[in-house]
């Protein structure tokens, strides 16, 4: 078990005293927020959900969902998934009580949850009573050329509002329920991923906030929450001012948004990066410390036209660069409020914190 004592242990209460960022972590289990909250992070940043679908004992329910022809045989495959996520999000919001975590609605191409074995189509068959060959059918029609730039992120929630509104009663009778138990209330934050206009926010908003007056309407209870965005694509940081008339709360995905700025596979990358470190093409690599003159200054951008719609809205970073102490030093300049990191980066990132903090004095 990880802990802070000792000298480092005053170092850090050290650090504590000087920074003015807020630390946050990605954590998606109660493992990860345990450990989180043992080197002293403030809440998660990112709570990726797209992990929970993996879960050996529910993955046939999730390729049923995925794979079923209409809305009725989503909702049927959805109905199955929700006690999962339900118990999901109180176990981590048990763990995080009286912290904000910031929840981010499933994210990835649905074409990972396909299944690949006869043996795995055979089962999700039996599930659904769909044959086999009609299934195969609709794995082959979710093939994308180009699934980073596909359909993933809200474009789901836009196409599928059914599994957003299954995620969003999951966490809210979660949090309702750690309300009751713990007297701390949970603060959750719920994330849209990969949005680029208003509309689809506003969309997205609708389902979250309909699906939070139902519970809170069954349970005779409500507690505060946000719902806001990520920016991860540079469209959404140039109409961040448009997009904060919706969103309460912006994050920076830089890992994507570094990815759609640069033009530059972020799973490719290391092909090229040691001839363009080399050549002075890029200082760094680009996908650890922020691209201060591309990325870095869309982020200066979102932040400026949001606070100008939304003033103090509250801005934060997810992408791995929100562990980088030089990045960390970009977003005390910007001003963002919080910076999210990986747990195990938590310390290194209340030190870069109270670095930049005293740098700017
Ligand atoms: C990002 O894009 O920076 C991000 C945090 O989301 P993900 O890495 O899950 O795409
Ligand atoms: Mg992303």
């Amino acid at each position: 078990q990880p802990e802070l004592s000792g000298d480092f242990g005053t170092l850090m209460t050290w650090a504590d005293e000087v920074r003015r960022l807020k630390v946050r972590a990605n954590a998606e289990t109660p493992e990860d927020c345990r450990v989180a909250r043992e080197f002293g992070a403030e809440g998660v940043g990112l709570c990726r959900t797209e992990h929970m679908f993996f879960e050996s004992s529910r993955i046939t329910n999730v390729r049923q969902m995925i794979l079923a022809s209409d809305e009725k045989g989503r909702r049927a495959a959805l109905e199955k998934l929700l006690p999962e996520q339900r118990k999901d999000f109180t176990e981590i919001l048990e763990v995080m009580a009286g912290l904000p975590v910031t929840i981010r609605l499933l994210d990835p191409p649905l074409h990972e949850f396909l299944p690949h074995e006869e043996s795995e189509f055979a089962e999700v068959a039996t599930a659904a009573g769909i044959d086999v060959d009609t299934l195969k059918r609709r794995a082959a029609e979710l093939h994308e050329f180009n699934p980073m730039l596909g359909h993933r992120g809200c474009r789901l929630g836009v196409t599928y509002p059914e599994i957003y509104e299954m995620q969003a009663r999951a966490i809210f009778e979660a949090a309702v329920d750690v309300a009751e138990k713990s007297g701390a209330a949970p603060i959750p934050e719920v994330m849209i991923p990969l949005v680029a206009t208003r509309r689809e926010l506003e969309l997205m908003k609708a389902v979250v906030d309909k699906a939070a007056q139902a519970v809170f309407a069954d349970k005779g209870r409500t507690i505060e929450y946000l719902v806001g965005t990520m920016i991860e694509l540079p469209r959404a940081a140039l109409r961040a001012g448009e997009i904060a008339e919706v969103g309460e709360f912006f994050s920076f995905g830089t890992n994507d948004l570094t990815q759609t700025t640069l033009g530059v596979s972020r799973d490719d990358a290391a092909r090229f990066l040691g001839a363009y470190v080399e050549q002075g093409i890029y200082a760094k690599d680009p996908f650890v410390s922020i691209d201060v003159e591309g990325v870095g200054e869309l982020i200066e951008i979102a932040a400026e036209r949001g606070r100008k719609t939304r003033s103090g809205i509250k801005l934060g970073i997810c992408g791995e660069h929100g562990g980088d102490p030089a990045s960390i030093a970009f977003c005390e300049k910007v001003g963002l409020d919080y910076v999210s990191a990986s747990p195990y980066r938590v310390p290194i990132a209340r030190l870069a914190a109270a670095q930049a903090a005293l740098n700017k004095q």
